[in-house]
């Protein structure tokens, strides 16, 4: 009893799992067939150009917060795997997106981006003997000549860069169109070639080497892009808007990260654009202080003055005022009219000081009228020993 109500239960399985099978398109399991938009006996070139062209489709890059076309790029994957894979798409054509799933060993799927990638290249080259990051082009350091003014106020910069892009017509692959891509009869579409040689009874030594006819990319083009010529990339101008911030230094660095040359195969380097201080008439920079000379007459240094110097920003004016005596080498100090101290470092709305330095100005000459008022003015004795009327002394000679 208990023996024939099993094998009653067996055929029963069978039975359903047949059901299943005739009916899966419409109730229960995916339809891989209609996701591709493929009729059943589509072949592999078919169904290669179908998942071709709706992954590029419903890529989120394309899509952005899109969750139906990121749920449809994923079942397309889904869809490709299973129908490009003969054992797949055997148990699929007979049970069902339920068949795949008890299927024994049924080890999920293949991140859908890695699938992707296989055809358009990205971030995670897909299985290439374990090797999963892609390499990186080199960068590209470029000099920005930055006035000091610029890096007071901040500034923007627009650079021009002239770059080689991922060819737009072929999409990087250097073919015609898509189906122009064949996998390489040589390799399988692996890269390598295994070479046996026997070297003794029972001994043979296998060699990997990477395939010639493919030079290791696993795929060959038969008609090239007409854009590219096959080379994969084209000459793009673009600009870049470097944001010097206020208070930046001189040789300051900003990156631009993988906005260098794009290379088929690598991801692309940085673009680093360095500050170039150029110099400024009045001032110069030591840190987020300005140091600058300001030359008064004798005069001046004497008696006390007022005057005015423009400031780094032309449009302020610092205003410089001394009612004593100021003596050739002084160093006034204003504080705060320096540069910005950046504010991550040195809390915001900071500035640096201001030195100025004073050189005075001697008159070239002192005739004999004004030494005898200097005399009497500043009380000396020692110019007495010179007889009237003889030649006043050159500036240079004192
Ligand atoms: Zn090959
Ligand atoms: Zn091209």
């Amino acid at each position: 009893m208990r023996r024939f109500g099993l094998s009653a239960l067996c055929v029963l399985c069978v039975a359903v799992l047949c059901l299943a099978a005739l009916c899966h398109g419409a109730a229960g399991g995916k339809d891989y067939y209609s996701i591709l938009g493929v009729a059943r006996d589509a072949s592999q070139q078919e169904i290669k150009r179908q998942y071709k062209t709706l992954s590029r489709k419903h890529h989120p890059d394309k899509n952005p917060g899109d969750e139906q076309a990121h749920e449809r790029f994923i079942a397309v994957a889904e869809a490709y795997e299973v129908l490009t894979d003969a054992e797949k798409r055997e148990i699929y054509n007979r049970y069902g997106e339920d068949g795949l799933r008890n299927q024994a060993g049924a080890g999920g799927f293949h991140d859908p981006f890695d699938i992707f990638a296989q055809f358009f290249g990205g971030p995670v080259r897909f299985d290439r003997r374990g090797q999963r990051a892609r390499p990186r082009g080199p960068d590209v350091h470029v000099r920005v000549p930055v006035t000091l003014r610029e890096l007071y106020a901040g500034a923007e910069i627009d650079v021009a860069v002239s770059k080689h892009v991922t060819c737009p017509h072929c999409d990087g692959d250097g073919a015609a169109s898509h189906d122009d891509v064949e996998t390489c009869s040589a390799c399988g579409g692996s890269g390598v070639r295994v070479v046996k040689h026997v070297l003794g009874p029972g001994i043979v030594q296998q060699m990997q080497s990477t395939c010639d006819a493919c030079g290791g990319k696993g795929s060959t083009i038969a008609r090239p892009c007409p854009r590219c010529a096959g080379a994969r990339v084209v000459r793009d101008a673009d600009s870049l808007t470097v944001r010097v911030e206020p208070g930046m230094q001189h040789g300051a660095e900003i990156a631009f990260d993988a906005e260098a040359d794009q290379i088929p195969d690598h991801d692309p380097g940085a673009v680093v654009f360095h500050l170039v201080l150029q110099p400024h008439a009045v001032f110069t920079r030591h840190g987020d202080d300005l140091h600058a000379d300001v030359t008064i007459s004798l005069l001046d240094a004497l008696l006390g003055f007022a005057r005015s110097i423009p400031h780094v920003d032309p449009a302020v004016a610092i205003e410089l005022s001394r009612a004593a005596v100021t003596p050739p080498g002084f160093v006034h100090v204003l504080h705060g009219k320096g540069m910005p101290r950046r504010p991550l470092e040195k809390g915001a709305g900071a500035f640096g000081d201001m030195h100025i330095t004073y050189s005075v100005q001697f008159p070239a000459a002192i005739d004999s009228e004004a030494r005898g008022d200097l005399i009497r003015i500043l009380g000396g004795t020692s110019l007495t020993a010179t007889p009237p009327g003889s030649p006043p002394l050159a500036h240079d000679e004192l």
